[in-house]
């Protein structure tokens, strides 16, 4: 209910302040779809972040991107930051992926994202891999490549940006899924592409250092079994509750940790 009621403040304050009623739909659906996930998680329910993922994912990607031809990928981003137009993917990225993370971290990338949302149907669930660090710096080169892109479509004044940033955005999802799912089976590691390519992670991977929500041990608790560790997709030292801990920024609130921990310490 508390997670709800916080995206149902952003949908009556966009709806109120910008007068488009789409405001309050989208964001009370996207509020009520994670209220319902977190209420399945709850209860105890297996599936309950992978319905989430679909309810929210598929309505981003058919909807918003494929039926509204809005580009919700970021060079959508880039494109209505240009324009100086405070829309739709600008208004997704700065509560899903700029400021909400100093709230609920990489929230997005368990629950809605609907590029994990394919590739977490993969089988590598936990890597089976150690992860290649320097791997990283890959993100920002598409980070990069992504800002060039629009920027250079506005310098060169080409005709219909929004014709082909709608194209783009196509081109760009079926980039993602083969690049991610060839990704997941060369390292067998589903998350891959999140730990190594996905552009997004230069804004998502510092605003979740400060988030309020994380998970925590009760060190009173734990017997020290690793069960933690092992199920952890994203190679998280969750154990140490400091803000530097080991991959603290990669931690996607998934739970799974939790929800393998014999002694609920987590
Ligand atoms: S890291 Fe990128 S691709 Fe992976 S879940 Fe997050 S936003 Fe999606
Ligand atoms: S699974 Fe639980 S008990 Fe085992 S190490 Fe992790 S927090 Fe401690
Ligand atoms: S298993 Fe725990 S530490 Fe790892 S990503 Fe999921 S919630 Fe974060």
């Amino acid at each position: 209910m508390a997670l709800f009621a916080v995206f149902e403040a952003v949908a009556i304050t966009l709806w109120l302040t910008k007068g488009n009623l789409f405001y309050l739909f989208n964001f009370s659906y996207i509020g009520a779809a994670l209220a319902v996930a977190v209420a399945l998680f709850i209860r105890g329910n297996k599936n309950a972040r992978r319905i989430s993922q679909l309810l929210i994912g598929l309505y981003m990607l058919v909807y918003l991107g494929l039926i509204s031809g809005e580009n919700m990928q970021i060079e959508g981003f880039w494109y209505y930051l240009f324009t100086g137009v405070f829309e739709a993917a600008t208004i997704h990225y700065a509560v899903a992926k700029i400021f909400g993370p100093l709230l609920f971290g990489r929230g997005w990338c368990g629950y809605a994202c609907w590029t994990a949302m394919v590739l977490d149907f993969l089988p590598y669930k936990v890597p089976q891999q150690p992860r290649r660090k320097k791997l990283g710096r890959v993100r920002y080169v598409t980070f990069a490549a992504s800002l060039v892109f629009v920027a250079a479509l506005f310098l060169a004044h080409v005709g219909n940006i929004e014709r082909i940033m709608f194209w783009a955005f196509i081109v760009g999802n079926v980039a993602y899924y083969a690049i991610g799912t060839a990704l997941a089976y060369a390292f067998k590691d589903n998350r891959a592409f999140c730990k190594y390519v996905c552009p997004v992670t230069v804004f998502l991977k510092p605003m979740s250092y400060f988030a309020r929500i994380r998970v925590t041990c009760d060190h009173d608790k734990c017997i020290g079994c690793g069960r933690c560790r092992r199920v952890c997709p994203m190679d998280v030292d969750m154990l140490d509750d400091s803000r530097g801990r080991e991959n603290g920024t990669e931690c996607i609130l998934c739970l799974e940790c939790a929800r393998n921990c014999p002694r609920k310490a987590l």
